[in-house]
């Protein structure tokens, strides 16, 4: 009989988009209701899973990296169990054992509900586990979608990384096949969740005291599904979470640029609660490379797109993708995604040097011609460009007056809070501080409700139309909406400070002798 006694420590490295984030806060709700604790230690864990990323080669090379440091610790650790989920899983499935013959288990996108019970086996057993779905020509398109199953099972408050904020899965999988993509591949057909199923979540978030919720999907306005005999758009379901009690703003991302309809705009428009946001990423100002992407619109066309965003939502932040050094792209089609980036001011950009992934069109058909060293410049110069935006575009928010949704203390808050309990004079109400394993000195506190030493501390918290802001509060108002006036900025952030309300005296009236 194998020995599988283990310690419960799990740890777990997401990389990649929303849905990896979301993906992984169930998984781990899941361990935890079999007795797993979470550590941030990868050599005290008996449990280590990576949930992984295939949209460029960079996030795959990280985790095989990873992998490679894991080889010595499992041959002194015969229990542990190693774990690859997600994308890289779906996509390199065998390869992966090939690759990193230690590793247990290799559990695709649609076979996330398996993980605790495969944990367990592969422990128990010592035996390999593949879960995976089909491929998208292994079967019928119904078989395919049917072998990818939507992972939703019921939340657990205390995983998400702030108790306001949750993400909602409202569909998976994509249809769109842009030449250079992996998503249709690794995440399967794209389908859409029920809008009944969608509210009932959303309802349980909100008793749980999420106060934003953001709804995720690879092309969110694509969302359609029959319920009840009608077809509920995307513009359907916002209307009906919009009175949602509790909840005091809905996001949504990512748009597909050719799915931006009027209906869904004017829904933004009219619902005060969904925030002025829109992420729709155009990829490029190139015709001849949007063509050889596939991505199915034209530059004007997405021009037309902008155009009528301003025009039905004004004052709406847009913010998009660009892939620069795609196959074939020349100096010109280049200096076209300058020059829409110039016209459009988007919010932000992210932007990311093409990378070949293999199993798609364009790495089957074209030519990966553009070297590195042009691929970066590129990079760099729409980077800077985005980045002066950024900038002048926050400028003029110093003076106004803006909605915060506060999420809680901001990075550099933290880690001088950490500082000062270290020097504090102990005790210090509501912080317990113990040694762990290592000698090192933590805290168990709650940041959310503990009053700050010495006074107000700095807080993070977004606008209605997703611009960061900073300032200096009590960390009970996370979860508040608070009226930020903003005094300055920086590319990436609005620094402010809360508006205080003046108290009026009424003036002494003098009362008449009678
Ligand atoms: N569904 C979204 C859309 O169509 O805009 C984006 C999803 S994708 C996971 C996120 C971004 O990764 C894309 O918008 C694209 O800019 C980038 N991306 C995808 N494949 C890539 C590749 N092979 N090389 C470089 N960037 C890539
Ligand atoms: Fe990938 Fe295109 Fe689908 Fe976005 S729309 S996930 S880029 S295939």
């Amino acid at each position: 009989m194998p020995d599988d006694s283990h310690n419960q420590l799990l740890f777990i490295e997401t990389v990649g988009c929303q849905m990896n984030v979301l993906d992984s806060e169930l998984v781990v709700a899941a361990l935890r209701e079999d007795g797993y604790e979470l550590t941030d230690q990868v050599q005290d864990a008996d449990t280590v899973l990576f949930n992984t990323c295939s949209v460029r080669d960079h996030a795959e090379h990280k985790i095989y990296s990873q992998l490679g440091r894991l080889k010595y610790s499992k041959r002194h650790r015969p229990n542990q169990v190693i774990g690859v989920f997600g994308c890289m899983a779906q996509k390199d499935q065998e390869l992966i054992f090939q690759r990193a013959p230690h590793v247990d288990m290799v559990v695709g996108t649609g076979q996330l509900a398996e993980i605790p019970r495969l944990v367990s086996e592969s422990r128990r057993d010592r035996k390999r586990a593949l879960a995976v779905s089909l491929a998208r020509t292994g079967g019928s398109r119904d078989e395919v979608a049917s072998s990818f199953e939507s992972y939703d099972p019921l939340r657990d408050p205390t995983m998400r990384p702030t108790p306001f904020q949750a993400f909602v899965r409202i569909m998976i999988g994509c249809d769109k096949f842009c030449t250079y993509c992996v998503v249709p591949t690794t995440r399967g057909p794209e389908q859409s969740r029920p809008p009944s199923q969608v509210a009932t979540e959303v309802r349980t978030l909100a008793g749980q005291g999420v106060r934003e919720v953001t709804l995720i999907g690879q092309t969110v306005n694509s969302y359609s599904h029959v319920e009840d005999g009608r077809t509920w758009r995307l513009a359907d379901l916002l209307e009906l979470i919009h009175d949602t009690d509790g909840i005091e703003r809905i996001k949504f991302v990512t748009n597909f640029p050719r799915d931006m309809d009027n209906g869904l705009l004017e829904a933004v428009r009219d619902l005060p609660k969904v925030s002025r946001y829109l992420h729709v990423p155009a990829q490029s100002g190139s015709d001849a490379v949007l063509e050889r992407m596939k991505r199915g619109y034209t530059v004007d066309e997405y021009r037309e797109m902008m155009g009528r965003i301003n025009e039905i939502v004004p004052g709406c932040a847009v913010s998009s993708d660009f892939i620069v050094g795609f196959c074939g792209e020349t100096d010109e089609d280049f200096e076209a995604s300058v020059r829409l980036v110039q016209e459009c001011r988007f919010k932000n950009s992210f932007i990311f040097k093409y990378s070949p992934r293999s199993g798609t069109k364009a790495d089957e058909r074209l030519a990966d011609d553009v070297p590195e060293s042009v691929k970066r410049d590129r990079n760099a110069r729409l980077l800077d460009l985005q980045t002066r935006i950024c900038e002048e575009d926050n400028a003029g928010f110093i003076g106004r007056t803006v909605d915060v949704l506060v999420e809680g203390p901001s990075k550099m808050a933290q880690k001088q809070r950490k500082r000062q309990l270290l020097t504090a004079p102990h005790p210090v109400p509501g912080v317990v501080l113990f040694e762990d394993d290592g000698g090192d000195v933590v805290s168990l506190e709650d940041p959310q409700t503990t009053d700050p030493v010495g006074g107000p501390i700095q807080l993070v918290g977004r606008t209605d139309c997703d611009r960061i802001v900073v300032f200096d509060g009590n960390p009970r108002l996370a979860g508040s909406l608070t009226a930020i006036s903003v005094d300055d900025c920086t590319a990436t952030t609005l620094i402010g400070r809360i508006v205080t309300r003046e108290v009026q005296h009424a003036p002494v009236v003098e009362l008449p002798v009678v």
